[in-house]
């Protein structure tokens, strides 16, 4: 099974999310929690839940990522942000127990100036806050492109999170392939060469799920600007080679391109045909 789809929004409920990933040809797919922006969550809506359950085992669906907001940063020099970051990834998780065994990606936040090595401790620390051995959710670290003082720019670093955390088995990697490239992986050239690296040094046991985009900058560029698949510097060629490849080909493909919903489903066919079975 292909499981590919595109990030969508659950504001107008999540079976409704559900119809229209079905709609676009999607057999998996993101949304943020609540607003990117990190203000408050709606209430959960159990009925609405379970009709989203439903309609995922009626179509078999892969697995699903959900995604932190962005402006949490469980790594920040600030206390007041820390604890915003904890409490929000702990009310986060809570409700994903409402769609037991998807997957809750975030990005591991930026040191703001305290170093690599005490962001790597401050992001474990929140872990550690917030993951309970009953969870049925697997928590994703996703790899960053290296922006400002961004954590999670080198394998090693996630690495070096996932050493200090304690319920290591709830924990996961989700590979975005424009931010690896952003930070120096040539992903686009020698694909083999970064999965036996990211094998190396993490372990493609903890590889998840995979953010299918393309990127606005040549390797190493640090910018984070996503592309339509084709229409960046990893070129429809990589993508043909990523979706494909053996050790990544079962795992949730997630667009985050520059699109509306018509230009989301057009990319979800140009990969489908790009899939060899
Ligand atoms: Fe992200
Ligand atoms: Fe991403
Ligand atoms: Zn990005």
């Amino acid at each position: 099974m292909f499981y590919i789809g595109c990030h969508l929004s659950p504001s107008a409920g999540y079976r409704a999310m559900g119809e229209t990933a079905l709609s676009i040809g999607a057999t998996t797919f993101q949304f943020f929690t609540r607003n990117p922006r990190g203000s408050k969550a709606k209430a959960i809506d159990p009925a609405d839940m379970a009709a989203l359950r439903a309609l995922l085992k009626e179509h078999g669906f892969g697995p699903l990522v959900a995604h932190a907001p962005y402006t949490i940063n469980p790594c920040s020099k600030d206390e007041r942000t820390r604890e915003f970051a904890r409490l929000t990834l702990a009310d986060d998780l809570e409700r994903m127990e409402y769609l037991p065994g998807q997957f809750y990606n975030f990005h591991p936040g930026s040191h703001t100036g305290q170093g690599t090595e005490k962001g790597i401790e401050l992001i474990a620390e929140a872990l550690n806050s917030v993951l309970k051995p009953e969870q049925q959710t697997t928590v994703l670290l996703e790899t960053m492109a290296g922006k400002g003082t961004e954590v999670g720019r080198r394998f090693e670093e996630l690495r070096e999170i996932i050493d200090r955390v304690e319920l290591k088995d709830k924990l996961g990697v989700c590979l975005d392939t424009c931010h690896v490239s952003d930070a120096g992986y040539d992903i686009a050239g020698d694909l083999d060469g970064v999965l036996t690296e990211f094998d190396r040094v993490i372990g493609l046991s903890r590889l998840h799920a995979i953010h299918t985009n393309d990127s606005l900058n040549p390797v190493g560029a640090h910018k984070d600007r996503h592309a339509r698949i084709g229409e960046g510097y990893l070129g429809k060629d990589a993508f043909e080679r990523i979706i494909n490849h053996p050790a990544l080909r079962n795992l949730p493909f997630v667009l985050e391109t520059p699109n509306e919903l018509p230009g989301y489903a057009e990319e979800i066919a140009l990969l489908k045909s790009l899939r060899t079975d």
